[in-house]
């Protein structure tokens, strides 16, 4: 059975790489021993501590804060631009699950504190077909072996350096 409520952390490492999907969503995970995981959510705790709807859940995906202003806007905190793609992806997954919901939003904004930097991002037509067409490809890579590494320069920050390299 294919399987279609994945995370936002599984969206994003989809794009980051696909052994990082294929460990975590198997339950092999050593973020908690990361100091750059850490740093990442102490930036995320400190980061918005007024806004009114934060920590949104929906099933199991959860939205660092959203605003309501003629729809909602999805709005994602983050520490680096070093993997923006992955960022603005995760990001539009969440408008997606929003919009499967039925809720008015097809629009979000990624922050970056440390940066003083954000970013807009907006959701057309043809980013739905590729997010199911990326719930898609990560049935397949689930249901693979594990894939193999992928030798990018932020594999060293990656939380599973040690255990891909070593
Ligand atoms: S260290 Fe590199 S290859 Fe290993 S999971 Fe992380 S990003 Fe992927």
């Amino acid at each position: 059975m294919i399987k279609e409520h994945f995370t936002g952390t599984q969206i994003a490492y989809y794009i980051v790489c696909k052994r990082k999907l294929w460990l975590f969503s198997h339950q092999i995970c050593f973020e908690k021993y990361s100091d750059y995981v850490e740093l990442g959510k102490l930036i995320n705790q400190e980061s918005f501590k007024k806004e009114t709807y934060r920590e949104v859940e929906l099933g199991n995906v959860k939205i660092d804060f959203i605003k309501t202003k003629d729809g909602v806007i999805v709005h994602e905190i983050k520490k680096s631009r070093k993997l923006e793609p992955a960022h603005i992806w995760q990001v539009k997954y969440y408008i997606f699950k929003l919009r499967e919901l039925g809720v008015n939003c097809s629009s979000g904004v990624i922050h970056y504190p440390k940066l003083f930097k954000k970013i807009q991002v907006d959701f057309t037509s043809e980013d739905e077909e590729i997010i199911k067409n990326f719930r898609q490809e990560i049935n397949e890579i689930l249901s693979a072996p594990m894939p193999p590494v992928i030798n990018k320069p932020y594999c060293k920050k990656c939380s599973y350096y040690e255990f891909c390299y070593s």
